[in-house]
């Protein structure tokens, strides 16, 4: 895995404990978080203009559903 392609906010994204199942957040790590389509994330382009996003919004511009 080439770390140059992970998002900054990887090792501190809030969006990470809300996910009570891991297979789901495994989803969207391999396909955002530790690939250079991070940049693609909704979070991370709010994140990059100093606006850390509510913990539920996902990469893909949803919400996630309450538990
Ligand atoms: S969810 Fe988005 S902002 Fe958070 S670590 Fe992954 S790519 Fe970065």
């Amino acid at each position: 895995m080439d770390e140059s392609q992970h998002c900054r906010f990887a090792s501190r994204c809030p969006m990470y404990p809300k996910f009570k199942n891991e297979f789901g957040l495994n989803v969207f790590k391999t396909s955002y978080c530790h690939s250079s389509r991070h940049e693609q994330c909704s979070r991370f382009a709010l994140a990059s203009k100093g606006t850390m996003p509510p913990a539920d919004l996902l990469p893909n511009g949803k919400t996630l559903p309450a538990a």
